[in-house]
């Protein structure tokens, strides 16, 4: 069981990604009691998951280390991974929340020897790389995970390879006795950082997605080309791992669409544009083609989109990409459609295709729990008539990470002033 005292003067977070990080620290360097809960194994959100940040194409890890070293030093933040909210009840001031944690099977004894993972025999579709790759059942989510601890899979408890990995860790760190949890805390105010899932590319059936091997959605993008990632970084087509010589870009793959979703998710054709520099990184005769409706690059990022478009084997081609088909030989795509500058035809073939695909906020799924606001897509909007929970980051607003670090300061000076109203 948890062992946590809080009050109505304290302050949850949900969401361990930028937003929520950002949220807690500026509360508890405030000098306000923070609990900040992450239903993953790690904190880091889809940052972590990142292989350059636009527009300074830095690694995005540089950033979550000096947040995890800020928490590290700041007694006033507890966190819990593979946690979850249950139940959320009262109102400003005054809240009761159910916190539900996962059983990890591995204590805080873990030195990351690896041990359990050797033993183990059993493999899992890794979430990490989006399953383009494999993982052993006991495992470290990731290099840079944070807690730096391992985590053993629930479908081999009972198991022979369970028994392995007991028997594997010299540091008593394996523990089968762990069971799920739930403790109880009171707070005066929450902060719903619970960030953004990608659209399901295969929802946009004329693409392909699902039954092309070499269809591959923007965030799939960002593992192939992670040094961490399913290739360790190389990117290789996922048919018959080849090199990429063409590649194509189709932005707005359900986004700004009335099927689909009907906004425009901000980031994406900068996401592309960043991806072409990956490709140009590692083949320097690759060439990468971007089919946009129209380009929208966040105002202030507009160099960035300068910058590429001076690149002569980057194409922009202002076309609504309508079908896509394989050639089952090659595994090659032909895509079809119009090009609305010209009114042409295009048709042209690729050895692989990117779905730009948008982003779904996560909304609280509680029952009972206080009403709260959205927008007309899913969006949380800070209603002053409902303080006391507020949204942060691309639960918001799809947005990028610099936007998402000024909303969760935001949401941390409303949560602060939710406490000082009671
Ligand atoms: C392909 C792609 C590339 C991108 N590249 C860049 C880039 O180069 N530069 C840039 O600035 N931005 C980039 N972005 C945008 C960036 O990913 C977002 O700005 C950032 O993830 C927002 O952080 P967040 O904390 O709001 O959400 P998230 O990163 O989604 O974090 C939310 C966290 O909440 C957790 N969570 C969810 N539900 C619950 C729950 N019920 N209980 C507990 N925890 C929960 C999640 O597990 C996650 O850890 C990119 C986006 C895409 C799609």
């Amino acid at each position: 069981m948890a062992d946590v005292q809080t009050t109505n003067q304290s302050i949850l977070v949900v969401g361990g990604g930028m937003s929520g990080i950002t949220s807690a620290l500026e509360a508890a360097e405030a000098g306000y009691d923070v609990v900040l809960i992450e239903k993953n194994p790690y904190l880091g959100g889809r940052v972590a998951q990142l292989y350059e940040y636009f527009p300074k194409l830095c690694p995005p890890n540089c950033g979550l280390e000096i947040n995890f070293r800020r928490m590290k030093l700041n007694p006033k933040i507890r966190f819990f991974t593979m946690a979850e909210v249950t139940r959320l009840s009262g109102q400003e001031g005054d809240y009761d929340v159910s916190i539900k944690i996962s059983p990890r099977y591995v204590n805080e004894k873990c030195t990351c020897c690896g041990k359990c993972s050797e033993a183990c025999e059993t493999e899992i579709e890794n979430p990490f790389n989006f399953g383009m790759d494999k993982i052993k059942a006991a495992y470290l989510p990731h290099e840079f995970a944070f807690p730096m601890r391992y985590v053993i899979d629930p479908s081999i408890v009972g198991t022979d390879d369970a028994k392995k990995c007991l028997e594997a860790c010299e540091y008593g760190a394996v523990d089968f006795d762990m069971t799920e949890t739930i403790f109880e805390l009171k707070v005066g105010a929450v902060i719903w950082a619970a960030g953004w899932e990608p659209y399901d590319a295969s929802a946009v059936e004329y693409y392909g997605f699902g039954e092309y091997k070499n269809v591959i959605t923007n965030i799939m993008m960002e593992r192939l080309a992670s040094p961490n990632g399913p290739t360790k970084g190389k990117i290789l087509r996922p048919s018959d791992g080849k090199e990429v010589k063409n590649v194509a870009f189709i932005q707005c793959a359900g986004s700004r669409d009335e099927n689909h979703l009907p906004y425009c998710s901000g980031i994406c054709c900068l996401a592309s544009m960043k991806h072409t520099t990956y490709l140009r990184e590692q083949y320097p005769d690759c060439n990468a083609t971007i089919f946009f409706i129209d380009i929208r690059a966040l105002d202030r990022l507009e160099d960035f989109y300068n910058r590429v478009k001076e690149d002569e084997k980057v194409t922009f081609i202002k076309s609504k990409i309508a079908n896509i088909t394989e050639d089952e030989k090659t595994g090659d795509l032909l895509l079809e459609g119009e090009n609305t500058n010209t009114g042409e035809q295009v048709r042209m073939t690729f050895d692989m295709v990117v779905l730009a695909t948008g982003m779904v906020p996560n909304k609280i799924n509680l029952e009972d729990a206080p009403d709260v606001s959205y927008d007309e897509y899913g969006f949380f909007t800070n209603d002053p008539e409902k303080a006391g929970i507020y949204g942060a980051g691309c639960v918001r607003r799809p947005t990028d990470v610099a936007s998402s670090v000024q909303d969760g300061t935001a949401a941390a000076l409303k949560a602060i002033q939710s406490i000082a109203r009671r």
